[in-house]
């Protein structure tokens, strides 16, 4: 599977966080995050990740690129709701393509934790 990860900055600790208790499941997928959530992860973890550019340059449009071309097929974007973030219209397209293409979406560390739960027990779940 492809999953995404991206994490505002307010939620960067936590993304690092949750990378780290579920990095035997992350490490048998491949792993696409904007580039400093990505560069973050990677340091703290080990784990190899397809960076894009960071979010407000661009990143949070190439994942949603991905999106739409059917190339991503999971989604962890834990999301700072209560910051005002310059590319907004970034992030909600983003999200929005997610439903466009019913692809799994976790805005928070909660519903990461299930997700990536339940990726560890049964992968054919996720299959579209
Ligand atoms: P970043 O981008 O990983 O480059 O910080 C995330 C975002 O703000 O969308």
């Amino acid at each position: 599977m492809r999953i995404g990860l991206i994490a505002h900055d307010k939620k960067k600790d936590e993304i690092i966080v949750l990378a780290k208790k579920h990095k035997d499941v992350l490490a048998k997928h491949q792993l696409f995050a904007t580039g400093t959530t990505g560069t973050l992860i990677m340091g703290e973890t080990g784990l190899p990740i397809n960076r894009m550019k960071s979010g407000p340059l661009g990143g949070d449009q190439q994942i949603g690129s991905m999106v739409a071309d059917n190339g991503l097929d999971l989604l962890i974007f834990l999301r700072d709701p209560l910051t005002a973030q310059p590319h907004e219209p970034d992030v909600s397209a983003l999200l929005r393509l997610c439903d466009v293409h019913n692809i799994p979406l976790a805005t928070n560390r909660k519903t990461a934790e299930i997700l990536l739960t339940a990726l560890s027990n049964d992968e054919s779940v996720f299959k579209n």
